[in-house]
């Protein structure tokens, strides 16, 4: 079983950006929004059951899962998170453990944008935390994703606090700056998870 480091931050704090920049020196990269996706894909025993529980108009026309649709329910229905959340956390999970046992690099950066909301962080050896302030964040999101102030803060809102996560941190990235001056931060955190990760396989 590799070492594992779980990436996390806010909504904006630039996760993706360094992750990539962690998958340039070859480390192996678990994204745990992708495997929300992956489990929830057409055929899958999941997406039946949603399919049984909310009826055909929660898949589209091409057979994948309707999210706004879904979104709404849980809007009106708040308690009906609670029912998703039994169904999928478990399959969420093991195949999260699938990937990190098949992995063959010595650690892997475990991408969970909500580990601290789900408290998922006793699931991993190690806690990296981009960190960048609230302003910055909101800047970044409003630019990338064209949001008015009042959306960008109520997502920030919803998400746990900068100080709380940092307070869950065994390591901390500042991406503040321009994007390249994260690199030297990055090439020392992965040399000093090798290092870890050498001490864990003995
Ligand atoms: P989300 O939680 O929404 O998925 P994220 O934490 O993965 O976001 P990124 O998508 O990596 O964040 O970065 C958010 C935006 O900020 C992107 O448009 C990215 O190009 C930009 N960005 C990231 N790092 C920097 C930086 N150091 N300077 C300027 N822009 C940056």
């Amino acid at each position: 079983m590799p070492y594992i480091v779980a990436l996390t931050g806010g909504i904006g704090s630039g996760k993706s950006t360094i992750a990539q920049a962690f998958a340039a020196s070859g480390v192996e990269i678990i994204d745990a929004d992708l495997i929300a996706r992956e489990v929830v894909e057409p055929g899958t025993p999941a997406l039946q059951a949603i399919q049984a529980r909310y009826g055909t108009s929660i898949v589209t026309d091409e057979g994948k899962l309707d999210r706004s649709r879904l979104r709404d329910i849980i809007f009106q229905q708040p308690e009906e998170k609670s029912w998703l959340n039994a169904l999928l956390h478990p399959l969420i999970n093991a195949r999260t453990r699938q990937l990190i046992a098949e992995a063959t690099t010595p650690y892997v950066l475990w991408v969970v944008p909500l580990l601290v909301e789900n408290q998922l962080q006793h699931q991993a050896d190690r806690v990296l935390v981009v960190d960048v302030d609230e302003a910055t964040q909101l800047a970044r999101t409003r630019q990338r994703d064209h949001l008015s102030v009042a959306q960008a803060k109520r997502i920030l809102a919803a998400q746990a606090t900068r100080q709380q996560r940092l307070a869950c941190a065994d390591d901390i990235i500042d991406n503040s700056g321009e994007p390249d001056d994260a690199l030297p931060q990055v090439a020392e955190l992965h040399q000093r998870y090798l290092r870890l990760a050498a001490t864990k396989q003995d």
